[in-house]
């Protein structure tokens, strides 16, 4: 081992990161358990698989991989802009979501700015502000006992605290991993409020999945306001998280600066295809959103029989209290071999965050609950 610590030679903003913590792969669980059969509600995985439509297009062109993709992701950049009637200059392709999350920070935050975002939001947005050696300005959330948006955005407090240092301001609409929604008249009134030169970036990853009216589709707000930046990710409904392909759209000068850092090949040949035949199967996504709803309904249900309380969720996945440290029914459920996700890096030890499953996985799940809550 060397002597020389090398720790020390990082940035001070990375030496500080605790890294993401994702869901635990089915092959690493069994492994230690030395157990099969186990599901994983943990990430918020599409339970259908990917769309049909990609797969075939996917195959399509593997006798090509010797050759680098299109770097400007032509064909599904046209695609995008006649779906969301934007301009393909408009568009940012992105290595999943979360690298043009990433390219926005590294773009717009400079050591002395604090984006806001709040409290239980998605860990990539302070991560990334903490490895451009910045702060993220976090706002407190909603009570959980709030009405109609427990633990969900306080977009009157986030308002507040912008400030010319802010330059980037963070809502997930619905928001991982409280699964809470922001209304299409909240929202709009908030942009209308915000200063015009400070970047509101609304991130859409579970856009599919939201059923009410009053849920605001912000891509057609893009003219109105120019500050006004939408991601929207193949991972979540479309079920191609293991392919990573995301996007933003915005001004045509903010897609100028993101495109600038993007890396060259950043989104893969068989993502570019794949993201582009996704787009067109409008029978999977069908099939996705009526299976969560029936999932969500049921699990919301049980979960709430059990003497659990699930919040209301705007998503393909549910935020549940507990009532007590989670990590005991976690480890029991992982002993059952149901993978759901511990969120006490986000400041909610006694929640679980549990990703609609098919019928069957949804059963088992709440089978494996009662089971474990009779035994204890
Ligand atoms: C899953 C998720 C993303 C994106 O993931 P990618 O796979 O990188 O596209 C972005 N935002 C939120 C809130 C998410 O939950």
């Amino acid at each position: 081992m060397s002597t020389i610590d090398f720790t020390r030679l990082a940035m001070p903003g990375v030496q500080q990161l605790q890294p993401y913590q994702p869901g635990k792969p089915i092959s690493e669980l069994e492994r230690e358990l030395g157990i099969s059969n186990s599901i994983k509600l943990a990430s918020n995985e599409n339970p259908l698989g990917a769309s049909p439509r990609a797969l075939t297009a996917m195959a399509s062109v593997v006798g090509e991989l010797g050759l680098y993709p299109d770097a400007s992701g032509y064909q599904l950049k046209q695609k995008l802009a006649a779906r969301h009637n934007v301009k393909p200059q408009q568009i940012t392709l992105g290595n999943g979501s979360n690298d043009v999350l990433v390219m926005l920070v590294e773009a717009f935050i400079c050591p002395k700015c604090q984006p806001v975002m709040s409290q239980y939001c998605f860990a990539v947005y302070p991560l990334a502000t903490q490895a451009a050696g910045a702060k993220p300005m976090i706002i407190d959330a909603l009570p959980a006992d709030h009405p109609t948006m427990p633990l969900g955005h306080d977009l009157e407090a986030m308002l507040t605290a912008v400030d010319e240092y802010t330059r980037l301001i963070f809502i997930a609409n619905p928001n991982n991993p409280v699964g809470s929604q922001v209304s299409a008249d909240a929202l709009r009134s908030f942009l209308q409020q915000v200063p015009e030169d400070q970047i509101v970036v609304v991130d859409e990853a579970y856009t599919e999945y939201a059923t009410s009216e009053d849920y605001p589709d912000a891509s057609q707000w893009l003219e109105e306001f120019p500050n006004l930046v939408v991601t929207r990710t193949f991972s979540k409904a479309y079920g191609l998280a293991g392919l990573r392909v995301g996007y933003a759209l915005s001004n045509p000068q903010i897609a100028d600066m993101l495109n600038r850092i993007r890396q060259p090949f950043n989104v893969n040949s068989l993502a570019l295809v794949a993201a582009e035949a996704a787009l067109d199967d409008h029978d999977f996504i069908q099939r996705t959103r009526e299976m969560n709803q029936t999932g969500l309904a049921y699990l919301s249900a049980e979960l709430s029989a059990l003497g659990f309380k699930p919040l209301p969720s705007a998503g393909n996945f549910v935020l549940v209290d507990m009532g007590e440290p989670a990590k005991r029914w976690d480890e029991a459920l992982l002993r059952a071999g149901v993978i759901t996700r511990r969120v006490d890096n986000y400041g909610l030890p006694n929640y679980l965050r549990i990703t609609i499953g098919t019928a069957e996985q949804n059963q088992r799940l709440v089978d494996a609950l009662r089971s474990i809550r009779d035994v204890n």
